[in-house]
């Protein structure tokens, strides 16, 4: 493979400082120089893309994935897809993930129970493409909770959203069937949900015996427990027992934010923000007002959770973007939407919001020292970004100011930026 240069770019690292303008060296999977001269970096026989000013920054990481969820606005409705064609749907939202710039993905359950593992070897096979990426095992939950979907009318009422189990013997059973499927992580349904009116999202259902003996199995196999906990008994469970992804946390009391600080260095905080906005704001086309979504409790979730992340963010806690895009109001490849929400309603800065999706990328990766950064010996998962994303946030969810998508030194998207750059001054 040709080394590749990027000259003529500016360069937006992922470390927090301000970015500069330069050239980097790319040689196989790996970045091999980080210029602060223009001046072309390139030895003989390299292929050269000018930037002419864009931005060159690291992939993004989705820190709270699904790409099961197939655009429906309810979660039976997800899991009445055939097996056969959700396959085929993961397969083509992994390929729209990368292309969009996300050069990681953490998996945060799938909607049939190996979904994620197959297809998160398919893209490390090279059969398909997609991002680097943590599979999930289904939603384990408990009966009446959420992601308990357990529909008569359905041909296979054994097969539900999520997986019941009742007791630790069940919950044993069911983490032991992922792990043994080759999960990277389990996910547990701590709290109830708002989108589930008969398991509210300050409601805890699972036994502490039974997020032990589900921690017990991971921990034994090096693998990650990820928790669904919206409430903050839920989080306090979550931290008890060892999980270090919880996702959402919108409700936390003094002593959670306590917990979640003295736990900041394996602690990762994906909330997921977007889905609350969007069922509040723009879920009526889909049919759920707004009077139906603050009746609901999404109101009060919303002033909860965006209350609650910003104290988080203070505390130095790492809280990054992405969740629960894949319903039908919260469509897939939007989710750098979660960026500008952060400035605008979490109190990051741009550059914190970045660097939330970039340096803390490669952590929630468990890829410290070599991903998230454009960095020399860094793996070259990099993206071209017309524009300043720190000026506008929101060019990171436009496809046409994606000029390019490098992950592991390959081009997903392979820059035309003549051709960019002649429509951009058309417009
Ligand atoms: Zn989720």
């Amino acid at each position: 493979m040709n080394d590749v240069v990027f000259t003529n770019v500016r360069i937006l690292d992922g470390t927090g400082q301000n970015p500069f303008s330069g050239s980097v060296l790319v040689r196989g999977n790996r970045i091999r120089q980080v210029g602060r001269s223009t001046a072309p970096i390139a030895p003989g026989g390299a292929t050269v893309i000018d930037g002419a000013g864009a931005t060159l920054m690291p992939g993004m990481c989705e820190a709270h994935t699904h790409f099961s969820w197939n655009d429906a606005a309810t979660l039976s409705a997800i899991q009445a897809m055939p097996l056969e064609e959700h396959v085929l749907w993961c397969a083509k939202v992994a390929k729209r993930y990368l292309e969009a710039g996300f050069t990681s993905c953490v998996g945060a359950a799938c909607a049939k129970p190996r979904l994620d593992v197959v297809i998160r070897n398919a893209i490390n096979a090279g059969q398909i493409p997609g991002p680097r990426y943590l599979a999930a095992s289904q939603e384990i939950t408990v009966l009446g909770g959420l992601g308990d979907e357990t529909l008569p009318h359905l041909p296979f009422p054994e097969f539900s959203f999520g997986v019941n189990v009742s007791g630790a013997d069940e919950m044993r059973k069911a983490v032991r069937m992922f792990l043994k499927y080759g999960v990277d992580s389990i996910k547990l349904n701590l709290s109830g949900d708002n989108f589930t009116p008969q398991a509210t999202a300050e409601t805890t259902w699972m036994l502490d015996e039974e997020v032990a003996a589900a921690m017990r199995e991971v921990k034994m196999r090096g693998k990650r427990g990820v928790a669904h906990a919206r409430s903050s008994e839920g989080v306090k469970q979550a931290l008890r027992h060892g999980i270090d992804l919880i996702y959402h946390a919108s409700f936390v009391d003094e002593e959670a934010l306590d917990m979640l600080e003295a736990a900041k260095d394996r602690v990762f905080v994906a909330p997921g923000i977007a889905i609350l906005y969007a069922m509040l704001h723009e879920a009526e086309p889909f049919g759920i007002t707004q009077a139906m979504a603050v009746s609901m409790g999404y109101q009060v979730e919303w002033d909860a959770a965006i209350e609650s992340l910003a104290k988080m963010h203070k505390r130095g806690i790492r809280v990054l973007p992405g969740g629960d895009y894949g319903f039908a109001f919260t469509p897939h490849t939007q989710n750098a939407r979660d960026l500008e929400f952060f400035v605008k309603y979490l109190g990051f800065t741009p550059m914190e919001a970045i660097r939330s999706t970039t340096f803390y990328g490669g952590q929630i990766m468990m890829q410290p020292d070599e991903l998230g950064l454009v960095k020399e010996g860094y793996l070259a998962d990099l993206m071209l970004v017309d524009g300043d994303p720190l000026a506008n946030l929101s060019i990171l969810r436009d496809q046409r100011r994606i000029l390019a998508v490098m992950k592991d030194g390959v081009f997903a998207k392979a820059p035309e930026i003549a051709a960019e750059r002649a429509w951009d001054r058309a417009a």
